[in-house]
């Protein structure tokens, strides 16, 4: 008798708190997969996975939750390969970094992480920061703050003078002379020191910045600024690690060097020629276009003041030139993964990124398939991430509208859930 209630109560509390299951009723349903979008389909999720995709709206049991997205347009959850959650861009901000404290940063990062996630992006990738970062990192998956699945590079690696280099622009008895562990290197046995030093932080990917960049205090915005020896060097040490390898490069030399080294991805890769995107498909290396923050530096550069002068001609060259090298690359056959460089513009508006692709030519149904399944297999993460299937992790966003047909229905987000977990209904 004792027995028999035993199993009785366990079976009570199992269903009430263990067995209950969420049942979504799709209208529409992009699974990330399929070219072709399904209609009336539901997903089932238990805990944090999805369990069961089946065709029409099964019937769920007393103790399951139904939610209600029949007419809706049910999409993975969407990841963002290029952001930047420490920061945000202001006008005139150039003295930030000799004012905010890590707190500071800190606190301004908890905003930036939850209209990210609010936005549609259950998953980012931080190409860069102070350490703050992986801090932020740490939080959101304690439950502590509300925001995306971050992976993140820590501090970027640059070559001394180079994008990256923290002190670039600094008065001369300021600047010193940082080295690997500021993530500053100059030959392989640095670049060794500097990836072994993200490990010690706990960064989960490296990120180099392969040549100059827009919004770096220096003049040159797209020369080479490793050499292939370091570059092959840092990519050598990351696989020690397990460590993918994102490029920062807008210069087509810059980024022939970054490929032949064997990094994973080239980011903006602005100024990218044929033989760069020939090396490209032959490596296959991912391009993470980030259009939005091309157009958006484009655009800011004219506003008197926003920039430094040695910043703004290099935003007026660069800016409007990415979405015309991301047309050609994706004619080309270039492998694309969505990325924005959010941080650069305003958090949260990283769906105009789909907007700009769509324009550009890419069909909409691989503009959602670069930011589900294509960015998770760039993360490493294709057997938990980037599609709706079974055994996937229950990240799921639903639009108002048909995003096939109407690319601003991706700026009307009225569902998102994370690892089985709702933030916005
Ligand atoms: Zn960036």
């Amino acid at each position: 008798m004792k027995q028999f209630l035993f199993v009785i109560s366990i079976c009570f509390v199992t269903s009430a708190v263990f067995c209950q299951k969420t049942f979504i009723w799709c209208g529409t349903l992009i699974d990330g997969i399929s070219d072709e979008p399904r209609k009336n389909m539901t997903i089932i999720i238990e805990k944090d996975k999805i369990t069961g995709v089946e065709n029409g709206f099964s019937k769920a049991g007393a103790t399951d939750k139904v939610i209600d997205l029949k007419t809706k347009t049910v999409t993975p959850g969407w990841i963002d390969m290029h952001v930047h959650m420490e920061n945000e861009t202001k006008k005139g901000n150039v003295a930030d970094k000799f004012i905010q404290n890590p707190p500071d940063i800190a606190f301004e990062s908890v905003g930036y992480a939850k209209v990210t996630l609010m936005a549609g992006f259950t998953t980012v990738r931080d190409l860069g920061g102070n350490g703050v970062n992986i801090s932020l990192r740490n939080a959101i998956n304690k439950g502590l703050v509300i925001g995306p699945r971050i992976y993140t590079a820590g501090k970027s690696i640059a070559t001394t003078g180079g994008h990256a280099d923290p002190t670039n622009g600094y008065r001369k008895d300021l600047m010193g002379d940082p080295g690997p562990k500021e993530g500053v290197i100059n030959g392989p046995d640095d670049a060794y020191h500097a990836v072994r030093q993200r490990y010690k932080d706990g960064s989960d990917l490296i990120k180099i910045t392969a040549t100059g960049g827009v919004l770096s205090q220096a003049k040159d915005g797209a020369n080479a600024q490793f050499t292939e020896e370091e570059v092959k060097a840092i990519v050598t040490a990351a696989k020690d690690y397990g460590f993918k390898v994102a490029a920062h490069a807008h210069g087509a030399e810059g980024i022939k060097r970054a490929v032949r080294g064997g990094v994973n991805s080239i980011e903006h890769g602005t100024f990218m020629d044929d033989e760069g995107m020939k090396l490209m498909k032959q490596y296959g290396t991912w391009y993470v276009p980030t259009i939005t923050a091309g157009k958006s530096v484009g655009d800011s550069a004219k506003i008197p003041g926003y920039y430094t002068d040695i910043v703004t001609p290099k935003a007026l060259a660069t800016g409007p030139q990415i979405q015309r090298t991301f047309a050609k690359a994706y004619k080309e056959g270039v492998k694309i993964a969505f990325g924005t460089d959010a941080g650069v513009y305003k958090h949260g508006l990283n769906w105009l990124e789909f907007t700009y692709m769509i324009e550009a030519g890419m069909k909409p149904m691989d503009a959602i398939k670069s930011a589900t399944a294509n960015a998770a297999e760039l993360l490493g993460e294709k057997e938990r991430l980037g599609t709706i299937e079974i055994n996937k992790l229950a990240d799921i966003v639903a639009v108002d509208g048909d995003p096939l047909n109407d690319a601003k229905a991706f700026g009307k987000v009225v569902f998102v859930m994370k690892g089985g977990v709702v933030y916005k209904q």
